[in-house]
């Protein structure tokens, strides 16, 4: 399974570690080109003003869309999840806006910027979640699933193919959710190549 993950800002290597223990082949993203031939995209954590100003600098905004709209499982983590957001309380940065979310960055306070908890995640079970001056989603619509919460937010949600944690698997060692994110990559992959078949083969 090809990997992608967003190369422009952030904690890269951290997803790359983890796909590696899984078995999975990371792509670094930075042009439209590394695109073509992934079965799914991770946005990495960082800073999410600079990694939105260069998605757009790379014009790598309307390929990822596109690639949401055709079914490709994208999995955004604390600043990636904040650049899926439709909306971003009192900030005009430039988004992807594929999750139907209303988020606020760097909202737990200055006295726990950056913290540990455990976590309930469905069909998960107990995860430590790393939280570094993570945004809180204030608002969710359209059938967004909560997956997790802390402190009545949500903090791990799913929409279709879209997958949003505030907090960093990344950071840890456990690379669960990683699984679960590989699973909805690995279902969208069987669809792409039957279509692929079937373009090949009409009389499949
Ligand atoms: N605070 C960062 C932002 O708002 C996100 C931090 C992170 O990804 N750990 O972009």
């Amino acid at each position: 399974m090809r990997v992608g993950i967003l190369a422009l800002q952030g904690d890269v290597r951290e997803h790359a570690r983890i796909l590696v223990k899984l078995g999975a082949e990371p792509i670094k993203v930075k042009s439209q080109e590394d695109l073509t031939d992934i079965d799914a995209l991770i946005i990495p954590g960082g800073e999410s003003t600079t990694i939105g100003i260069l998605i757009k600098k790379y014009n790598l905004d309307k390929a990822i869309r596109e690639k949401h709209k055709r079914g490709m499982p994208i999995y955004g983590t604390c600043a990636g999840a904040i650049v899926l957001a439709k909306d971003i309380i009192k900030s005009k940065q430039p988004l992807l806006g594929l999750a139907d979310i209303s988020i606020k960055r760097n909202d737990y306070g200055r006295q726990i910027d950056s913290f540990e908890t455990e976590l309930s995640i469905k069909d998960i079970g107990r995860f430590n979640g790393v939280f570094i001056r993570a945004p809180t989603i204030k608002r969710f619509y359209n059938g967004v699933e909560i997956l997790s919460e802390f402190r009545n937010n949500p903090v791990m949600i799913k929409q279709h193919n879209l997958l949003i944690t505030t907090f960093h698997p990344e950071l840890t060692d456990d690379t669960r959710i990683h699984e679960y994110f590989l699973n909805m990559a690995q279902e969208y992959k069987q669809v792409r190549d039957m279509q692929r078949d079937i373009e090949k083969n009409p009389y499949l």
